[in-house]
């Protein structure tokens, strides 16, 4: 990579950032393609970030990620937004355009990217999706935006049930899904909605190392062959819920691509080219089985 004055920066903001493979992606899809761009992390913490976008935006900078805890913030920051960006309340990419900062949501389009390319149009389909934080709200907005045609929410009781009403809410409001909320201990419910779905997404932290043993969905007996499962949790590979799918015989996909799929739109809104997908998965996503 030589750089130049023609440089253009871009990065991740966030703290911690410093285990991202992020830069990894993103500078050698610049550098296969011959792109003059560089890739950096920034650990910012919540207290500074409003400077580090300020500086960004004088620097003239491309644009930037962001991540945990600053998606939200971010939102705030930025002078526009995608529908994406606007109706999931957050943002983990930002657009540097003369000073004009657009802020994106690519979590979703990475999760619908992901399935499509595992083989799944989910176009008029029917989706169960567990959880209602951050990667959820992401994956619900796209899904509905992207034409699927009902949408079955199961979150607890908690932290995240107001938001989860609010998300409901907007989507049936704003798009052509018509969105359901249950309440995760509703097993009744949950029955019912796996019984018609096309496809479940787990996208709670349930099963995400190190508590590799965990599963949100106790009753395996829930799971028929017809049923895709899906879900978002790359560490494991293969969590127990996906052990289980396969068990029953469900085509199943993991998060890995997610994880890659986010980021090939962001280096598409930065540098208007596709990333070289095929070689990136192999170098640094491999493993997929
Ligand atoms: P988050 O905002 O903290 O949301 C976590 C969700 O899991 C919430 O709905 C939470 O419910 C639920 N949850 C946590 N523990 C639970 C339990 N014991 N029982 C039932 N529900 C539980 O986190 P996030 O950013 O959305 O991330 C969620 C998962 O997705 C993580 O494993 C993360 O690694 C993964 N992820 C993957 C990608 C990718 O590219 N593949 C991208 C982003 C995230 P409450 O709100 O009620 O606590």
């Amino acid at each position: 990579m030589n750089i130049n004055g023609h440089t253009g920066l871009t990065g991740l903001l966030g703290h911690p950032v410093a285990h991202s493979i992020s830069p990894m992606m993103h500078n050698e899809s610049f550098r296969l393609l011959g792109l003059n761009y560089a890739y950096l992390c920034f650990d910012v913490g919540e207290k500074e970030l409003e400077t580090a976008v300020n500086g960004l935006r004088a620097l003239g900078t491309r644009g930037w990620n962001c991540t945990m805890p600053d998606k939200q913030r971010m939102c705030l920051l930025c002078d526009r937004l995608s529908p994406a960006a606007q109706m999931t309340g957050a943002v983990n990419t930002v657009v540097n355009e003369n000073g004009i900062l657009t802020g994106h949501n690519t979590d979703g389009i990475g999760y619908m990217r992901a399935a499509r390319e595992a083989g799944f149009d989910l176009t008029g389909k029917e989706m169960t999706l567990l959880g209602a934080g951050g990667a959820a709200t992401a994956i619900a907005v796209q899904a509905a935006l992207d034409g699927v045609r009902v949408l079955r929410l199961f979150n607890r009781r908690g932290r995240s049930w107001g938001h989860a009403q609010e998300l409901t809410d907007a989507i049936n409001a704003q798009t052509g899904c018509r969105a359901e909320l249950y309440d995760l201990e509703d097993r009744k419910a949950l029955a019912a909605a796996l019984g018609q779905s096309d496809i479940l997404t787990n996208a709670t932290s349930v099963g995400m190392a190190p508590h590799k043993e965990g599963c949100i969905l106790t009753d395996a007996s829930l799971l028929r062959p017809e049923l895709i499962v899906s879900d978002i949790i790359y560490n494991p590979r293969k969590t127990r819920l996906l052990r289980l799918a396969e068990s029953a015989g469900c085509p199943a996909f993991n998060g890995l691509y997610m994880l890659l799929f986010q980021g090939a739109e962001a280096f598409r809104l930065w540098t208007g080219q596709d990333m070289p997908v095929d070689t990136i998965k192999a170098k640094y996503f491999s493993g997929q089985e």
